[in-house]
């Protein structure tokens, strides 16, 4: 068994090939589908090369199967997509909704590992640090 990510919505796989492919949309600019690297803290994404990434802003993430919006309920500057990893254990998967903030929180009841240089940055207002 794999590991896969889901939405935590309606449940699509949203694992295809080697990517997480989520919608994104910056304000005001058009939508954009994102192939993104699912290795924990790395934030690399394909996307079209007529699209731009706008390194330090905010994007809004959508399931690109259902269009929920994937803004996580710790923080909102995180999005969240569930995860199952290799042994079948599932997972929360936090990370980071600004361009180039590299940090991921993967949660599992009170357990969780976080992944990424700016990771510390949201530990204190998240609460998480508490959990251990
Ligand atoms: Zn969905």
């Amino acid at each position: 068994m794999k590991a896969e990510y889901n939405c935590p919505y309606c449940n699509a796989y949203l694992l295809l090939k080697k990517y997480l492919v989520l919608s994104a949309r910056h304000n005001g600019d058009p939508a954009m589908l994102l192939f993104m690297n699912p290795e924990l803290g790395n934030t690399q994404a394909v996307y079209h090369p007529n699209m731009q990434v706008r390194l330090g802003e905010r994007y809004d993430f959508y399931c690109p199967v259902c269009h929920e919006t994937l803004t996580s309920e710790l923080h909102e500057n995180l999005v969240m997509v569930k995860m199952t990893d290799e042994a079948g254990k599932s997972y929360e998967l936090h990370f980071s909704r600004i361009a180039g903030q590299k940090c991921t929180y993967k949660i599992m009841g009170n357990t969780f590992e976080f992944f990424g240089n700016d990771a510390q940055h949201y530990l204190d207002m998240i609460g998480l640090i508490n959990m251990t």
